[in-house]
């Protein structure tokens, strides 16, 4: 008989719920966004959206893959890493509906989740993979038993990045799209920070840099928004794709995933794209609908932990905010 997981993404600014058979055919995935009508994601703010939405969020869900709550045999949920707040509500409805239903529960590395969903979808074996998203930048690959963290922010993520600068020039949320468009029409690159350290990225100085340009006696004079954007992009992305590539020379992985909300940006896909040619690397993007926070992704990553290992205890699914996932082993994969 065919098996059924339903997962729950609850770690930022989405709760996502994703039903999946056993072997691994997505059925359904449903997201209700929260989105800033001003500033950054407040903990609070998002906590009482998913709060509010997390039922019907199921019952779309359902809908879409025409099941019932009582032909679902594996709850997942997003365990780490996240806020606090949000991870809270997500695993509070997940053992709910495990203990009502009488079924395994599981706990799932968000992270972990995006490169699972990409290597289902894109038929991938063992990618180096370059997630990117508002809350997340990280190199990884899969090396001594678990999913390897080659390089990382040290400070913003790049949508983070992206979506706060755009916030300063009153561009509205989510600002990475927008600013993609701009820089289409740039005319010129302004220099800017490019700091890369090690194998690792920081962000806020080439973010305070573009900012300041906004305010500058030169800003729609001698350049426009849309070089600032360009100039941006260009900078952010290129220091990604050092360290992608410097990780993809070391590793010698023959293919490479692009993923996370920010993975949609035509011009990273470009640059990225351009390594994977000099080293001979199979270059895939996760296809979009599933490339963003989704519960569809943590549903898989619960099947592959479960079929493996089984399920866990109430006592193991306690949240874990601040989990890397290069702590975590990985027994699907050896
Ligand atoms: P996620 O956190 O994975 O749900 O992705 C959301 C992030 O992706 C936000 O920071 C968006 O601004 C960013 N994003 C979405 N589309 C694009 C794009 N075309 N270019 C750059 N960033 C993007
Ligand atoms: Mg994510």
């Amino acid at each position: 008989m065919t098996k059924f997981a339903l997962g729950i993404e609850s770690t930022a600014h989405t709760f996502g719920v994703g039903i999946v058979n056993f072997d691994g055919t997505i059925l359904s995935k449903v997201n209700d966004i929260y989105i800033p009508k001003e500033g950054g994601i407040h903990p609070v703010m998002v906590k009482e959206q998913h709060l509010n939405n997390f039922r019907l969020t199921i019952e779309k869900a359902l809908i879409e893959a025409k099941l019932t709550i009582n032909q679902i045999s594996l709850i997942a949920f997003s365990q780490s890493p996240g806020l606090g707040p949000v991870l809270k509500i997500g695993a509070l409805v997940a053992r709910l509906l495990s203990q009502k239903l009488h079924i395994p529960l599981i706990g799932v590395n968000h992270c972990i989740a995006h490169v699972e969903i990409g290597r289902l979808l894109c038929d991938i074996e063992d990618p180096l993979t370059l997630y990117v998203s508002g809350g997340n930048t990280i190199v990884s690959a899969f090396e001594s038993g678990a999913y390897q963290i080659f390089g990382e922010t040290l400070d913003l993520a790049i949508g983070n990045m992206l979506d706060s600068f755009a916030r300063d020039a009153n561009i509205p949320h989510p600002g990475g799209p927008k600013i993609e468009r701009l820089a289409l029409d740039a005319s010129k690159y302004i220099p800017l920070p490019y700091v890369v350290k090690g194998m690792d990225l920081s962000f806020s100085g080439l973010y305070t840099a573009a900012k300041r340009l906004l305010n500058s006696k030169k800003f729609n004079t001698i350049y426009t928004l849309s070089d600032i954007a360009y100039s941006l992009q260009e900078n952010s992305f290129a220091m990604l794709t050092e360290v992608t590539e410097r990780a993809l020379a070391h590793t010698e992985k023959k293919e490479v995933l692009l993923t996370g909300g920010v993975a949609a940006n035509k011009r990273l896909q470009e640059m990225i794209a351009s390594i994977c040619q000099e080293h001979n690397a199979r270059f895939e993007v996760v296809p979009l609908k599933y490339a963003g926070d989704n519960g569809a992704m943590i549903a898989w990553t619960g099947v592959l932990r479960y079929l493996s290992e089984g399920s866990h205890t109430i006592k193991n699914t306690i949240i874990k905010p601040k989990e890397r996932m290069d702590n975590i082993t990985i027994p699907w994969r050896n």
